[in-house]
């Protein structure tokens, strides 16, 4: 056995998950609090399929809202927990959640599209970017994903994109848009089947 090999196969895939708009309703004016969450009925689903498949489930946050004052750190986790907590109820486990709390001008390392989030959740649960996804529904998003190497998905559900054309004009794009993260996961599991 050649020992470089294994240690690359024990490494783990993901797919990163944004949350705001991909995996709940988005909100123009942010959402500040439980009342105001939404998850979108698809997700346990989507997320079924991509579990299934052997990916970790790992979702990476911006929550300016925090350092905004408009929301708190106490909240922001509430509804983390909630989250979570719906998605076990449909037998899915989130293997991680990472959320910055910054403001924009607070140039912190861990607010998309820079990565800092995105490297800690691969340390720590032993990630191989190269086989993993980023979903998002921002261009914050793909930059984030293609920055450290994943293959990057656009969903159309967010508040702000709604058309693959408003992709044209970006310097980075994505390596595929859906109209949803179910069809997202739908994608994920062809192009792995054809590997
Ligand atoms: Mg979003
Ligand atoms: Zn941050």
């Amino acid at each position: 056995m050649i020992w470089g090999v294994s240690e690359l196969d024990m490494k783990n895939k993901a797919v990163f998950l944004d949350r705001d708009g991909t995996l709940n309703k988005d909100s123009i004016d942010y959402i500040k609090h439980l009342s105001e969450y939404e998850i979108f009925d698809f997700t346990p689903e989507a997320l079924r399929i991509l579990q299934k498949m052997g990916f970790k489930l790992v979702v990476i946050t911006n929550q300016s809202v925090i350092a905004r004052g408009m929301s708190s750190t106490k909240e922001v986790e509430s509804i983390h927990n909630f989250l979570t907590n719906e998605l076990k109820k449909h037998g899915v486990t989130l293997d991680g959640i990472y959320y910055c709390p910054h403001h924009p001008d607070d140039n912190c390392p861990c607010r998309k599209p820079e990565t800092g989030n995105i490297e800690k959740a691969i340390k720590d649960h032993n990630i191989d970017p190269i086989r993993s996804y980023f979903i998002g529904d921002s261009k914050r998003d793909i930059e984030a994903g293609k920055k450290v190497g994943c293959k990057t998905i656009l969903v159309l559900t967010g508040e702000r994109i709604k058309s693959p054309d408003e992709t044209t004009n970006w310097n980075i794009k994505p390596d595929h848009v859906t109209k949803d993260l179910l069809e997202a996961a739908k994608l994920i599991q062809k192009i792995e089947s054809s590997k």
